[in-house]
C-alpha cells in the first residue's frame, strides 16, 4: 500500500532532509532541489510513512532496499547530470534515484534484475510526469548495447569488477559512477572514458550497497 498524499508535514520533513544533506557536504543545488521536490515516501510502503525523510535506507521487497538519501545525491551529484544526458542506470529498485536523474533532465534507461520489482513501473506514480524514465528488466552486466552509447552510467549495487560491457557503452568523454567491492563496505568510483578512448579512474567515500548480481530473476 502506497500513500500517495503529500502533507505539509511530509514537505517540512523533506525540508529538513535537504538540510542535513548541506550538513554532510552534498552542494549541487539542482540535486538538493530534486530532491526536496520528489516526495520519498510515495516510493515506499506507507508502514514507512513517519521515517520516509529519515537519512537511511529502507526494505522494497526481494531482499533489496531504497539507497540512503545522502547516497544518491552523492552518485548524483558526481554525475553532473546535464539536460538531455543519455543516462543508463543498473538497479531500478523503487525507481527513486532513476526519478532523481529525470527531475534534473535527464533521459533515463533503467534496468532492474528482479521480475517483481520490474512489474512495479506497470504502476509507477509519476509515468505522465516523467515519460524520459524508460524501463527494461535484465542483467546490467550486459547493459543495453542496442540502446547505447551512453553519456553517463550510474551502478546503484555493489559491484564485484567493472564491468567491461558497461564501458564499451559509454561515449567518449563520458562517465560511469560505480561502488567496487566484494567486501561489506564498496568505494565510490567515477570512470572517465576519455576521448582517446583510454581509462580515468578517481576514488571517493566508502558506501554499503546490496550485491550487483548476475542473469536475472524471474
Ligand atoms: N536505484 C535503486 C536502488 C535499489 S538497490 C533505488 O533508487 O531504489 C539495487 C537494485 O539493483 C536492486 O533492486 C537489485 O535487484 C538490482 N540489481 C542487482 N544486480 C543487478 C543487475 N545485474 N542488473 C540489474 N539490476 C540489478
Amino acid at each position: 500500500m502506497r500513500n500517495y498524499e503529500d502533507t505539509y508535514q511530509h514537505k517540512g520533513l523533506r525540508r529538513q532532509l535537504v538540510n542535513q544533506l548541506k550538513e554532510k557536504g552534498i552542494t549541487d543545488e539542482n540535486v538538493l532541489e530534486a530532491i526536496n521536490t520528489i516526495p520519498r515516501h510515495y516510493f515506499l510502503d506507507s508502514a514507512f510513512d513517519k521515517i520516509a525523510y529519515e537519512d537511511r535506507a529502507f526494505p522494497i521487497g526481494e531482499g533489496q532496499t531504497i539507497s540512503q538519501p545522502y547516497t544518491v545525491a552523492y552518485q548524483s551529484q558526481l554525475l553532473q547530470i546535464k539536460k538531455n544526458d543519455k543516462v543508463l542506470e543498473i538497479g531500478t529498485g523503487s525507481i527513486y534515484q532513476a526519478t532523481v536523474l529525470a527531475e534534473l533532465g535527464a533521459r533515463v534507461f533503467t534496468i532492474e534484475r528482479q521480475k517483481k520489482l520490474f512489474d512495479q513501473q506497470k504502476n509507477y506514480y509519476f509515468k505522465g510526469k516523467y515519460p524520459n524514465i524508460k524501463f527494461f528488466f535484465g542483467d546490467g552486466f550486459e547493459g543495453l548495447p542496442t540502446f547505447g552509447p551512453f553519456d553517463k552510467i550510474i551502478i546503484t549495487a555493489a559491484a564485484p569488477f567493472i564491468p567491461p560491457k558497461l564501458i564499451a557503452q559509454l561515449k567518449p568523454g563520458g562517465f560511469m559512477v560505480i561502488p567496487v567491492d566484494e567486501a561489506d563496505t564498496q568505494r565510490m568510483l567515477r570512470i572517465t572514458k576519455q576521448e582517446d578512448g583510454t581509462i580515468k579512474e578517481e576514488a571517493f567515500e566508502q558506501f554499503s550497497f546490496v550485491p550487483m548480481l548476475t542473469g536475472k530473476n524471474r
